[in-house]
């Protein structure tokens, strides 16, 4: 017996809130297909609040072994929906993909900004190549922060990107001492 009661809105708003990605396991479309799964069970008296429901992949949520979920389509028409299902799922992933892209270009033009002002479009693809990546590591922050410092130091002038990399470097190395 399928019991999936959460509406296709809460449904949605969950995967958003979660990325589109198993918090169990951290699978994503197209790869699997994702359900929500009650923290607290709802045999056990669990809500179908958004605060009570988590992304899980088919394998994850079918483990709790709380409910069995009878995952194939017994009709043409459960057939199709899950198919509609699998797009929208996708399509939500697609978007989550393409906001994290460009918020990670936004970040790293003003990082570039810092270090050629209104130049920033002569930016060999390099660097930018390299920013992002700190970016991803540190925050944009913590990136800023160093082309400042990098920018600040008496360095010649070919020696600026090398510098920034290198305080970058020593924040990465901090924070992986710091997690131990
Ligand atoms: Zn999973």
């Amino acid at each position: 017996m399928k019991r999936q009661t959460v509406s296709k809105k809460t449904r949605f708003e969950v995967f958003k809130r979660d990325a589109f990605t198993c918090q169990y396991c951290g699978a994503h479309p197209p790869g699997v297909l994702l359900h929500v799964d009650h923290i607290h069970p709802v045999a056990e008296g669990g809500t179908n609040e958004i605060d009570n429901l988590v992304t899980a992949c088919e394998p994850c949520n079918a483990g709790k072994g709380a409910r069995l979920l009878n995952v194939a389509p017994e009709t043409l028409a459960q057939k199709a929906a899950q198919v509609a299902e699998r797009e929208a799922q996708l399509q939500g992933y697609a978007e989550i993909l393409e906001a994290k892209r460009q918020r990670l270009d936004a970040d790293a033009w003003r990082v570039l900004e810092v270090r050629y002002g209104k130049d920033v479009k002569t930016a060999p693809r390099t660097e930018i190549t390299s920013i992002k990546r700190f970016i991803e590591k540190l925050g944009v922050h913590e990136v800023l922060e160093a082309m400042d410092i990098a920018m600040g130091s008496r360095v010649s002038e070919w020696k600026v990107f090398r510098y920034f990399c290198g305080v970058c470097w020593n924040k990465v190395r901090e924070q992986e001492g710091g997690a131990d």
